[in-house]
């Protein structure tokens, strides 16, 4: 195995994709969003529960596909949690920022996350690692019933 792929297959991120946190269907989720990764065969069913002002109360996910796709939305819910849209959204944007290689500085609050950074390096993997996060951006937005989202397609705001 070369460096780098160790590296993006690290012990955590193994970890986290055979025995996912959060994982299973939430039974009175406020919004459920189905996520598709054509691209590599990945796919997530996230459920969201939002308690006062909108924060994360619970969330869980279904899905199979790849390491990086499963162990990316396990360690995702053990983030967010709690979080309210605001903060869900920021860490979003710099999870976003660090898989693409936009910025080497990787934010202490991604806490394990900061593992996937090293997901840049093969281009194809970024959108693995943001499946399950283009999910819960689709959450946020609607906070309410049931959709459908794809890698593949750009997401456009209602
Ligand atoms: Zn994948």
């Amino acid at each position: 195995m070369s460096p780098e792929l160790e590296e993006l297959y690290q012990e955590v991120i193994l970890d986290h994709s055979r025995r996912p946190r959060n994982f299973g269907d939430l039974a009175d989720a406020a919004v459920l969003v189905h996520g598709d990764n054509p691209a590599c065969g990945d796919e997530i069913h996230l459920g969201v529960r939002f308690g006062e002002g909108g924060n994360v109360q619970d969330i869980k996910f279904t899905g199979r596909g790849c390491a990086i796709s499963q162990a990316s939305a396990s360690l995702m819910t053990t983030k967010l949690k709690g979080k309210s849209p605001a903060e869900a959204m920021e860490m979003f944007r710099v999870f976003h920022d660090l898989v693409t290689g936009e910025t080497d500085d990787a934010p202490r609050m991604l806490g394990d996350l900061r593992l996937m950074q090293g997901v840049r390096k093969f281009p194809q993997r970024v959108k693995c690692a943001m499946l399950a996060w283009r999910a819960i951006e689709q959450a946020l937005q609607q906070s309410a019933g049931e959709s459908t989202i794809s890698t593949e397609t750009d997401f456009v705001a209602p």
